[in-house]
């Protein structure tokens, strides 16, 4: 992967991306797993009525050069994601 998915500036192939449901390439089908690129809109994040949970857009690239997004509580969270998110927990409760 050469985009950081925390990065403030969305990268150029996210601007063509289009909303897939469900979460998964619209074109071929593959799994987010294997996106080659992906990028966390962050700065953007929704307010979910009725939790206390955000969602934000993820993008992905797939390998197939097709780009799409999703909401990131319409699937479930990998692992290197509940790892990070887990870190800034802490950090921010010290
Ligand atoms: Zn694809």
């Amino acid at each position: 992967m050469d985009t950081n998915p925390f990065s403030p500036t969305p990268p150029d192939w996210a601007q063509e991306a289009t909303h897939a449901v469900p979460f998964c390439c619209p074109t071929c089908q593959a799994s987010p797993k294997e996106a080659k690129e992906v990028w966390l809109n962050r700065q953007a994040p929704v307010f979910i009525e009725g939790f206390s949970r955000r969602k934000w857009q993820e993008f992905y690239r797939c390998d197939c050069e097709t780009a799409w997004w999703g909401w990131s509580n319409e699937r479930e969270t990998p692992e290197w994601l509940v790892e990070r998110n887990a870190r800034r927990d802490a950090a921010e409760n010290n």
